[in-house]
């Protein structure tokens, strides 16, 4: 397979892999993970949007711009034949003795690959719907910025799978914030409600697309926290990602447990989400 190295794309294996790369010894980095459909990346505007963001948030420099970085993933695609599935991409600040302290206008170092995914393994769960596990958001107060730190995300989804469960749904205090690698909905008497895109969650894209469709068709949307008794009390709930799209949850455990039915308004979105895809994917 082909990989991505700086602004060129070779050979797997032959990265050279700086073991005093910031990104190994701090976390020092940030990357994106854009889904794949048809061949073409989906939503790869908005994608490359909240890298810039989430480098400028961290005082990492662009080594290049949107068109350099729109060629190399079609480049990616195309080298390692994907029809369906992701493109990972990501920078770290770039190499340097080991100090906390770090030197700006660094040479930033850029990675990335992709992988075919079958359609039809996140069709079954949006189908079926998935399992959740109520676990205490740990993380810390950034989480709007799309950073290699993902420690408190990484053992949320170890615990959920512990109990089976597929994703887990994480709060502060009672206040719902999201999944572990995913945006939470809740719907209640036909109205949308999800947490607002502040410091706590990260701004999903497939979150903006589901809140503009919604809207769009006239349901409504409030971006509001809320509490974990509203997702008790929830008719639907549902996860947003770009690798999960738009999944139903059928079931939440952990200290508070509760069953739900795939209701009217998660399949309604679900299908206006494909039809966007479609629309801006096909040949
Ligand atoms: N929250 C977190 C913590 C995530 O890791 C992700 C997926 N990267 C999301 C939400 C969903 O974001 P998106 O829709 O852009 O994939």
């Amino acid at each position: 397979s082909y990989v991505l190295y700086h602004d060129q794309i070779i050979k797997s294996g032959s990265i050279p892999v700086d073991p005093e790369d910031r990104g190994y010894l701090f976390g020092d980095g940030i990357y994106e993970v854009v889904f794949v459909y048809n061949s073409k990346p989906f939503g790869f505007a908005e994608h490359f949007e909240r890298f810039e963001q989430s480098a400028q948030k961290l005082d990492l420099s662009m080594p290049y711009d949107i068109s350099t970085f729109n060629k190399l993933t079609d480049e990616l695609i195309s080298k390692n034949n994907i029809v369906n599935g992701m493109i990972y991409i990501q920078m770290t600040r770039g190499v340097a003795p080991r100090n906390h302290l770090y030197e700006r206008n660094m040479q930033s170092v850029v990675t990335g690959f992709a992988k075919s995914v079958s359609l039809d393994s996140i069709a079954a769960s949006q189908t079926s719907g998935i399992q959740t596990y109520l676990t205490e958001d740990i993380r810390w107060l950034r989480c709007d910025i799309k950073s290699l730190n993902l420690l408190g995300n990484v053992m949320a989804k170890r615990k959920a799978a512990d109990y089976d469960c597929q994703e887990a749904i994480q709060h502060r205090d009672g206040t719902v914030t999201e999944g572990s690698s995913s945006n939470v909905f809740i719907v209640k008497d036909g109205t949308l409600k999800t947490h607002p895109a502040t410091n706590l969650v990260l701004n999903g894209i497939t979150r903006q697309l589901v809140i503009k469709i919604a809207k769009d068709t006239g349901v409504p949307v409030l971006e509001e926290a809320f509490s974990v008794e509203e997702l008790l009390n929830a008719d639907e709930v549902f996860i947003t990602s770009t690798t999960m799209e738009v999944t139903p949850v059928i079931k939440l455990l952990g200290t508070r447990v509760q069953s739900y039915k795939i209701g009217p308004v998660t399949t309604k979105l679900q299908k206006d989400f494909k039809q966007v895809i479609e629309e801006k994917t096909s040949a």
